[in-house]
């Protein structure tokens, strides 16, 4: 019998087996078995045979260890000082996730990191959800939970300055003279991870190596990102031939690990597939275009609509348009074959609905230069007009966009936007990253290059620790770059796996 774990990964090789042999569907996370028959690019990428075993592991562990089982009880126990043993002698440890304030793209990318940093040092992961993230994602392992239970201890404190202030790892740091006297601390039962990107140089040591050990003995850490910090930890030697083990192919660990992790709900999986089976199945090619707009004032929606056209026709992404004459309206163009027609179907991922007025009026009153071989027609699911992250509806319909534009063939992406990153990530698409217009810096003259190719399909780093956040600069010499961690094309002190 097939385990979920290998189905997960290898649906699209029992898709194609006889109905007999396939597994019954998991009625309560229906995504997981259909899943891979959107996602038709082929060959579809096998995680290596270890990423498999460590996985099967963590199942193992997160199962013996899970909410409300008698290690985890026990373990609760080092927190509320009701507790005989000590803390190095727990069976289990835990990283918790927490994070509210962010968007989904960023919150999925820290979800990642904190996963993979569990997969590394024998944890197991817990997320601190709130009501704006209820029921959007499938629990990640069948018959077990990852969410962290009501009424953990300090859980209404973890966004408060005081919590981090007395129980971060970075606090600790600072008042034990960076432990680089003999004598090093109790380790406490909580330690907080601050890996926010608004993290202090004491939180940043947390990538030190040496730390790593002292971490180790700590049962609870939670831990606050909204970073993509694996590329990081490539970075450290302590992880370095792990990883390399577990990830032969560097361009596919969000894939991987987002494809375990994310799996939409039902409710989110409908809005997803509802749209994709009436809008985008029957196309010839899915074209995705993501844009984000991080500050209407400074980035006119005009101006990114110009620099969007500039960008999908000069890159062949879209047909080129004729300039309109005397009259406004193209004329239609006599051809012999209709049938040969190409049809392309435009996904917009914004929260704005003027991308797509533009689009659709641009490919409808135009005809284009070679004579219509291609006829495009243009979508959108939604357009919220703002981000609202508290709500669960927003945050449904922006992963239902963002699943939809991982099923797109070709993708235009907005560069800095996390929001992107976990799209072509999931989707293994290689973007064009657009360069968003910003007239602080451009005026009113688009900027030269409308949009460049990405090197790799991984999310960035935006803040790795060499960056100092108040000088703005890299701390020369702290990271050494090279394959398989470069510099970001969007982001230039960004880091990225290749
Ligand atoms: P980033 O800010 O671009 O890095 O991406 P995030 O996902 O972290 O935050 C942006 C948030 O704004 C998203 O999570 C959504 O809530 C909302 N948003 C931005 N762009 C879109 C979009 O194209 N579609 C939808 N539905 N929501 C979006």
């Amino acid at each position: 019998p097939f385990s979920d774990l290998a189905q997960q990964f290898f649906s699209p090789i029992l898709k194609n087996s006889p109905p007999e042999q396939q597994p019954p569907q998991d009625q309560s996370c229906i995504s997981r078995t259909q899943k891979a028959s959107y996602q038709k690019k082929s060959p579809s990428p096998v995680p290596s045979p270890y990423l498999l075993s460590k996985l099967r592991d963590y199942k193992r562990r997160h199962k013996n260890c899970e909410p409300f089982s008698e290690p985890f009880n026990t373990t609760l126990k080092l927190l509320t000082g009701n507790s005989t043993t000590n803390s190095t002698e727990s069976d289990c440890r835990y990283v918790v996730f927490t994070l509210h304030v962010n968007g989904l793209g960023n919150r999925m990318l820290g979800i990642s990191s904190a996963f993979l940093y569990a997969l590394l040092t024998d944890r197991v992961l817990l997320v601190d959800f709130g009501p704006d993230m209820a029921d959007i994602f499938c629990e990640p392992l069948q018959n077990s939970t990852w969410l962290l239970p009501d009424g953990f201890p300090f859980r209404n404190q973890f966004y408060s300055p005081q919590f981090r202030e007395a129980h971060s790892f970075g606090t600790l740091l600072r008042d034990n003279n960076n432990f680089t006297q003999s004598v090093l601390p109790l380790p406490p039962p909580i330690l907080h991870l601050f890996l926010s990107y608004e993290y202090g140089d004491y939180d940043k040591l947390f990538y030190r190596d040496e730390n790593q050990e002292f971490l180790q003995s700590i049962p609870w850490l939670t831990l606050r990102s909204d970073q993509y910090f694996v590329p990081y930890l490539f970075l450290m030697p302590r992880f370095r031939a792990e990883l390399e083990r577990l990830f032969p192919d560097k361009e596919t660990v969000f894939h991987h690990l987002g494809n375990y992790l994310f799996n939409p709900s039902n409710q989110a999986w409908g809005l997803i597939t509802r749209f994709y089976d009436a809008y985008l199945a029957r196309a010839d090619e899915r074209i995705g275009l993501q844009v984000r707009v991080f500050n209407t004032k400074a980035s006119p929606i005009p101006l990114v609509a110009k620099q969007l056209l500039k960008c999908t026709q000069s890159e062949g992404i879209l047909p080129q348009l004729q300039v309109s004459t005397n009259s406004s309206f193209s004329s239609v163009k006599v051809t012999n074959n209709t049938s040969s027609t190409k049809t392309k179907a435009v996904l917009i991922g914004s929260l704005y609905r003027e991308f797509y007025e533009e689009m659709k009026y641009e490919y409808w009153t135009r005809a284009s230069v070679d004579g219509g071989g291609e006829s495009v027609g243009v979508h959108q699911a939604s357009h919220e007009e703002s981000q609202n992250s508290e709500s669960n509806s927003h945050n449904m319909k922006a992963l239902a966009d963002i699943y939809l534009l991982s099923l797109c063939d070709v993708l235009v992406t907005s560069r800095w936007s996390t929001f992107g990153y976990v799209a072509q990530a999931i989707g293994r698409v290689k973007p064009w990253i657009l360069n968003v217009p910003n007239t602080n810096y451009s005026g009113d003259r688009l900027p030269e290059r409308a949009c460049r190719r990405a090197v790799s399909m991984e999310p960035c780093f935006h803040y790795p620790p060499s960056y100092d956040m108040k000088k703005k600069v890299v701390v020369d010499g702290e990271v050494g770059t090279g394959p398989p961690v470069v510099h970001c094309e969007d982001v230039s002190w960004g880091l990225k796996l290749v």
